[in-house]
Formats: structure tokens, C-alpha cells, sequence
């Protein structure tokens, strides 16, 4: 049996919960009133505390700041019907977090103090989980180097946190996506399979060209010969051909999505075909043309399942169907969305 760990818990003096807004959530900017804390000094973790949300005081010098050794996880909570809250396969980002932190020579975390200190932190803040349709409680797990030291080596010691922020729905019309041909998210030998700082800095700068040029998200493509498709934004990218479920398969430079991987396990269970292979983009563009390409969405924790309305390659903008009348696509999303809020059977045991 695991055991129980020792944490430390200072609250708050008061709560804001009084002072917020649920109704105006901008994503990512509303903090609980507590956040969980550990260090990983001398080769173990210790200081495992819970404490009121706020600024960490920390050496200019830290090697996250320099080199970029940091790394993060993005998951949910959810409140069911009776009440209690769930947390939706957090087994899942917890291995992916282990996966970027080795990638990234980091230190791993231990999966209890990983679990327990969500547990704990979402207890104390249990009154901050939304109790209305489509919110939720955003998990953000974080890790990052703190040795003071300007050499460039693998940091010996590190701050994992655990932030948590109230959402609210997350109302998006069907996008605007843009196949990138000049810029890459992710190499061959590279980072892109790890949740790593870097890999979304390196996004700012073609997103923006992008967004000038009217689009609202990039498809990233290859980085090779931008031949084949990889994933979208930061979501991972999902299409209907021939009424099969298609999508990019997971490799090296494709982020392993836990709603991906969700949506897949749902699609098969109800008899839709699943192919898990390289998609190009001429197979996109041709299927677009000539009508066996019927329906194409982002998937991610954030947004669950977002439809592409238009794709840009080369100057074309190709029109795709109404997404009104995109049944697999629309039928999997609800799906998915009634399994994490508890209002269907939860077979694969993902609610924890
Ligand atoms: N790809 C990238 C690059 C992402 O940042 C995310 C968001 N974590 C995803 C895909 C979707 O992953 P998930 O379904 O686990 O949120």
C-alpha cells in the first residue's frame, strides 16, 4: 500500500472565492486561493506544502530561466452529479510528465506525490470546483530548474507546483486553420513528444503571422519537407475519411493528447474505424475536393473537440462542411463530455 505522505498546509488568511466572478472566467488568469509546492534537492523531494497562491521567491539565476529546463501538464477537474469531483485519467498526464522530465534531464516525480498533492490541494479548495454546466477546474502541474548556476548542465535541484484555476465553458466557433509551410513546431530527434517550454515559444512568432493573415490556429506539418500533417495549434488534429477516424500517428515530434488518445478508445467502442498513420497534406487537400474528407477537429483538454471550418494552404482556403452536421465528430464530443461530468457510464474507469 502507498503511504500517506506528510504535508504541510498553511491556509490562506482569507478566501477570494467571494470576490469572483464565475460568470466572467478568462482562461488561465483566476488562481484558487492555494497551490501545492515540493522541492527536489540533494537527490529527494521534500517540503511538500500547501499554501496560499502567490509569488516564489527565486534566484535570478535559475536555469529554467537560461536554458529552459521546464516542463508542464494541463488536466481537469470535474464535478459530478452527486457532488464529489473527479479528475479525468490524471494517470495519464501524470506518465507524461515523468516522459518530459526525462527528455528534458529533469528529475521524475514520484506518482504519489504527484496524486496525493492533487488530492490534498483540491480538498482545500474544494469549494473553487464550478458546479455548472461545461466548467471546470483546470490542473496545471509544473516543474522547473532552480540551481543559481550559469553553466550550462542538467539543474541538480527543482520546483514541481501544482496551480489550479477555475473555467468556464469554452464557446469556439469552427476555425480558421492555417497549413504551415515555412515554420516547424517540432524536429525529428527533437522535443516535440514533451510538454517542454520551448516547444510552445518557438510556436509565438508563426502563430502571430499566421493570425495576421486572418487565420486563428496553424496545422504544423513535418519539418522535413512539410509534407505531412502533425498536429494543430495545441491540440492534436483529427479527421472523418471514408467515414473513418484518421489522425496523425504519435511519434517524436507529435505530443501524445490525452483527449486523442480518449477520443480513439471511444470512436473504437462504437464501431467507427480508428486508422493511426501519417496523413499528408495532399491526401487532406484532395479529400476536401473531393467530398471524402468530411469532417476535421482539434482535440484537446482545453477545448475537447473544436472544428476546422476552413483550411489555408498556399494562398487556397479550402471550405469543409457545417460542423452542425458533423455527426461522428459532434456524437464523440458529447460523449466525452457526459463520461467526464459523471451523466454516463464511466466504463473505462478514467474518473478518478
Ligand atoms: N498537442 C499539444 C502541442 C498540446 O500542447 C496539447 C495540450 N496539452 C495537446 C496536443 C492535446 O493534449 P491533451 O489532450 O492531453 O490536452
Amino acid at each position: 500500500m502507498t503511504e500517506t505522505l506528510e504535508i504541510k498546509i498553511t491556509k490562506a488568511d482569507e478566501t477570494r472565492l467571494t470576490v469572483t466572478d464565475f460568470s466572467e472566467l478568462p482562461f488561465g488568469k483566476v488562481f484558487t486561493d492555494h497551490m501545492f509546492t515540493a522541492d527536489y534537492e540533494d537527490g529527494e523531494w521534500k517540503n511538500l506544502q500547501i499554501l496560499p497562491y502567490g509569488p516564489i521567491p527565486m534566484s535570478p539565476a535559475i536555469s529554467a530561466l537560461h536554458y529552459g529546463q521546464a516542463i508542464f501538464e494541463g488536466l481537469k477537474a470535474y464535478r459530478l452529479p452527486d457532488g464529489k469531483i473527479s479528475v479525468f485519467r490524471a494517470d495519464k498526464n501524470f506518465d507524461r510528465f515523468n516522459k518530459s522530465a526525462a527528455r528534458m534531464s529533469m528529475a521524475t516525480i514520484p506518482e504519489e506525490i504527484f496524486m496525493q498533492g492533487l488530492a490534498a490541494l483540491i480538498a482545500v479548495d474544494e469549494k473553487w470546483v464550478p458546479n455548472q454546466p461545461d466548467y471546470a477546474l483546470y490542473i496545471r502541474p509544473v516543474m522547473f530548474a532552480t540551481d543559481p548556476y550559469l553553466g550550462v548542465r542538467a539543474s541538480d535541484s527543482y520546483k514541481f507546483a501544482l496551480l489550479t484555476t477555475p473555467t468556464g465553458p469554452y464557446y469556439s466557433s469552427a476555425l480558421k486553420v492555417k497549413i504551415e509551410t515555412e515554420y516547424t513546431r517540432a524536429d525529428e530527434g527533437g522535443v516535440g513528444f514533451a510538454k517542454t517550454a520551448g516547444n510552445y515559444a518557438r510556436s509565438l512568432y508563426p502563430f502571430e503571422q499566421a493570425r495576421k493573415e486572418g487565420f486563428d490556429q496553424l496545422i504544423w506539418t513535418d519539418s522535413i519537407a512539410h509534407e505531412y500533417i502533425e498536429e494543430a495549434g495545441t491540440a492534436n488534429l483529427i479527421f472523418v475519411i471514408d467515414g473513418k477516424l484518421v489522425t496523425p500517428s504519435v511519434r517524436s515530434t507529435v505530443l501524445d493528447g490525452v483527449t486523442r488518445d480518449t477520443i480513439i478508445k471511444l470512436a473504437k467502442e462504437s464501431g467507427i474505424e480508428v486508422e493511426e498513420r501519417r496523413v499528408s497534406v495532399k491526401e487532406v487537400i484532395e479529400g476536401i475536393q473531393n467530398g471524402s474528407l468530411t469532417e476535421a477537429f482539434a482535440a484537446g483538454t482545453a477545448a475537447t473537440v473544436t472544428h476546422v471550418g476552413q483550411i489555408g494552404y498556399k494562398g487556397e482556403i479550402y471550405q469543409l462542411t457545417d460542423p452542425s452536421i458533423r455527426n461522428i465528430s459532434n456524437g464523440i464530443a458529447k460523449k466525452l463530455n457526459d463520461i467526464r461530468y459523471g451523466l454516463a457510464p464511466d466504463e473505462f474507469g478514467w474518473n478518478w
